[in-house]
This record gives C-alpha cells, structure tokens and sequence, in this order.
C-alpha cells in the first residue's frame, strides 16, 4: 500500500450506506482495500478521533467569483448584476481568474470538497489553478450570445479551443464540459450547437435553468414555454445534462427532468441570500428519479465554498418549506455531496469502497461541536464545518495533512488574490 489510515470511523457510503471503524489502504490514486486490521506498510494517517468519507462533490460553483466573495451583497437581484457583477466582471483578466481559482481551490482543500464542476470564463488559467492544486474538476466555458450572432460564432470557438486545451493538458484529474449559460441568455442556435458540441465530444452540458422567476416570465413570453419544458421541446436534455438551480418548477418539468434523466444542482445558500423565493422540489425530484447534487455557485452570492454548511442548509430549508421534520433526513443530504455527485465524475468517486478514486477527508471530531457521537451522520450533516476537515486526499495525493496545506503556498495566494480584487473592484 502507498497509503494505510488506521482505525477511523468511516463513512463508506457504499451500497448499504454503512458507518463502520475500519481501515482504508490506497494504492496509486485508488482505494485497494478497506478493511479492519490493514498491515501498517507505505505512509500511514492515523484516523483514531477522525471521521473519514468521501471527498464532497460541489456541482455547481464559478471558482474565479471568490475575487468577489463580500464585494456587493444585500442587493436586489437585477441592480446586483446590473451595476455590480457584470461591470467587475468585465474587468477580470486571465491573471485574475488564475489567482481567484486558486484562492477558491484552497478554500475547497480546507472545507473537504475533492471535485467540483466550474463554469466562468478565463477557463485556460482556471484548469492551470486546478493542476496546481491537485483537485479533481469538470470545467465548462460560461456561454452568452443573447441572440447576437456574431458573438455565438465568437462563444462557440472559445469553447473549441478551451476543449482543445484541456485534451492537450492530458490531466487525468480535469474533464471539460460545454457550458451554455442559460435559457434566458442563449439563443436556441447557441443551445442546439451545445447539445450538438457535447454529443460529438462525449462531455456533459452545465446549464443554470428556474433560477427566478423574472427567467421563467422571459423564457415564457419568447417561448410559450417554461424553461424546463422548452429546453425538452428543442431536444437539449439528456443524461449528460446538469441543470443548476431549478427554484421554480412544475411537476410536470420535474418529471421531464427525471424523463430526460438529467441532475439537477441544488444550491440552496446562494438561492436564500439573493432572495430567489422559489425552492427546488427535491422530495418529488427524488420521487421521480431525478440525480439530485449541491453546489454552492460562486462566492460573489454565498459567500464561500463551504459544502458542509450546503449540506446542512439544503437539509433544513426543506424540513422548514414542507412543515416537515421527516422530509431530507441527514444521510439523504450526505447522499447529495456524496455518491450523487459523484455520478457526475462516471460514479468513480463519491464513496469510500475498494476499486474508487481515493477521493476522501479525514474530518477531526476532537471538537466541542462534534461530540458526542451518537450518529455520525448527523453529526456530518448538523454539525460539522469546513473547518473541522483536518487531512485531505484527492487522487491518492495527500492535498491536506493536519491542517497543514502540502500543494500550494496559501499565504502568497491569499496575498495575490487580494491584489488581484483591488485592481477589479477600483474605478
Ligand atoms: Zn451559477
């Protein structure tokens, strides 16, 4: 074994989603063995007064946005993108997205997220911050033409030449999707080629769709139809679809999610604090069979990556919207960070079992706030933080050990980082 960790209490999430103390043996960048009693041979963690499990999956972020993390909050939504967000934003350069991917990848090494999907813009630097950080990610070039057509040519070659990039990288650790931004954004041309672009490629599709209602009245009054039902019309869902937000539909777009066997993101801070209103159906979404994951989208409307809070918010807006304590119990929401997301990297991670990606986090129980312990799984979902992550390993690389940082100069980055807002944020 390359790596052994003793006597943890692991949270396998394997088929039978059982908690047991054992020991975790991982050879290269996979789990060889999990057992108890593993001969001590290779590096070996000591997991005693440690939770171990596998490394979160954020399904939804813009990892460059935490140069924006606290810039402009307490808006109204239209005034938020209007006069804050988009004029920042077009004065983000390739430096910038660098800085604040990596400023955005170590929040995620020191909150326990192993995988993530990106979408934004910049995405060659993004994929060179993720190289350096050791993270798994799928990333997407953002696409917007608003019916120009001169721009959708111009969207479309930055996506083929963003694919060509990452092929090149030959990364095991970054995948590429196609990411056209949403429904109320994109022309049907700019969709209809995404769909294409992605069938031909074998990628996936990011989308955000029902994020507010002011999108579902635009998709409606252009369409006649909402945007979930419209994006079916025109044959853009599949299995290889993963639609963010999802705040305002019907029953009967849920079942056309689950038709289409499409995931839907759940990003349930980001929705909460610029006042979406809606809530994502999730109890009907499971019901029909929908792959439901969380995400926390970008830091300029969270305002950070921290998985474990989403797990826990996710978990009681849904109890408190439904006046029902039963509705996503803790191991369901642990479900949705977990093998739900992992599904989205081909099942690979997600679980702690022999034959996964060893994508997992040691997560230090020594603390006031997680003792004692009666079920660790509500420990995980109520009570623990990003902070509480005490060792990481993503790929069979120890990223993290003992709150210590092994990849990347944190204090040079934070330094970076914070030039890097300066210059964006002055007039
Ligand atoms: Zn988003």
């Amino acid at each position: 074994m390359d790596i052994v960790i003793k006597n943890a209490l692991v949270l396998t999430q394997n088929q039978k989603r059982e908690v047991v103390r054992t020991d975790v043996g991982i050879e290269g960048n996979m789990i060889a063995q999990v057992g108890p009693n593993l001969p001590k041979s290779g590096y070996v963690i000591d997991g005693s007064g440690c939770a171990l499990m596998p490394g979160l999956v954020n399904a939804h972020t813009h990892l460059s946005m935490t140069l924006l993390r606290g810039f402009a909050d307490d808006m109204e939504l239209e005034s938020w993108w209007r006069t804050k967000i988009w004029p920042t934003e077009a004065k983000i350069k390739e430096e910038d997205c660098y800085y604040g991917a990596l400023l955005g990848c170590l929040e995620m090494i020191r909150s326990g997220t192993t995988a993530f999907f990106d979408m934004y813009f910049h995405m060659e630097y993004v994929a060179q911050a993720i190289a350096h950080s050791g993270l798994r990610a799928n990333l997407g070039y953002g696409m917007v033409d608003m019916w120009n057509a001169h721009k959708r040519v111009r969207e479309l070659r930055a996506t083929g030449e963003f694919l060509d990039y990452v092929r090149h990288l030959k990364n095991s650790m970054i995948e590429c999707s196609i990411a056209p931004h949403a429904p109320n954004t994109c022309s049907e041309e700019l969709l209809l080629a995404s769909k294409q672009l992605a069938e031909k490629n074998g990628c996936r599709i990011q989308i955000h769709a029902s994020e507010t209602r002011k999108e579902v009245y635009e998709v409606q009054k252009r369409t006649g139809k909402r945007p979930v039902e419209y994006l079916d019309s025109i044959g853009f869902l599949g299995e290889e679809c993963v639609l963010a937000h999802g705040v305002w539909l019907t029953k009967h777009e849920v079942s056309l999610l689950a038709k289409n066997g499409c995931t839907l993101v759940h990003n349930p801070v980001s929705n909460q604090k610029l006042a979406s209103g809606g809530i994502a159906p999730l109890p009907e979404m499971l019901q029909s069979g929908v792959n439901v994951t969380l995400g926390t989208d970008g830091c300029a409307s969270n305002n950070n990556l921290d998985l474990f809070e989403e797990i826990k918010f996710c978990a009681i807006s849904q109890k408190n919207a439904r006046w029902d304590p039963t509705v996503i119990p803790a191991g369901q929401a642990l479900d949705f960070a977990t093998v739900n997301g992992g599904k989205l990297f081909g099942g690979r991670t997600g679980s702690i079992e022999e034959g996964k990606l060893a994508d997992m986090i040691l997560v230090d129980l020594k603390k006031p706030h997680l003792a004692p312990v009666h079920n660790l799984k509500s420990l995980l979902a109520y009570s623990a933080r990003g902070g509480d992550v005490k060792t990481m390993i993503c790929g069979g690389k120890i990223l993290m050990e003992d709150y210590a940082i092994k990849v990347l100069d944190e204090q040079a980055i934070i330094l970076k980082a914070q030039e890097c807002a300066e210059r964006i944020v002055r007039k």
